[in-house]
């Protein structure tokens, strides 16, 4: 039944990435930089990130997510610093719990 799981925690997911978008309203969480550009369906574009990894059991709720610029977005999975990105939004993006 991993089918139906998949599905389910797709929408799930879906939902979380729509509102941590809207809560960004256009501005990336980390550097406050506005979107790059507006998409063909009129949102500013951002990009939504989970701070513990899916992979790593990190959960698909508001509390693990954050909307980030390109750049901001290629640092968090690339960046020397990646961690001190990590600690930076837990610090200051009230609505994250640490997992
Ligand atoms: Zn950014
Ligand atoms: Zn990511």
């Amino acid at each position: 039944m991993s089918g139906l799981r998949t599905t389910s925690s797709y929408f799930r997911g879906s939902k979380v990435k729509a509102w941590v978008l809207k809560e960004a309203s256009g501005q990336c969480e980390c550097c406050g930089s506005d979107a790059p550009f507006i998409t063909a369906e009129g949102e500013p574009f951002l990009e939504v990130h989970h701070l513990r990894r899916l992979a790593d059991n990190g959960s698909v709720t508001i509390t693990n997510a954050v909307a980030l610029c390109p750049n901001c977005h290629r640092e968090f999975h690339y960046g020397e610093n990646k961690k001190v990105l990590v600690a930076k939004m837990y610090e200051s993006v009230g609505r994250l719990r640490r997992e």
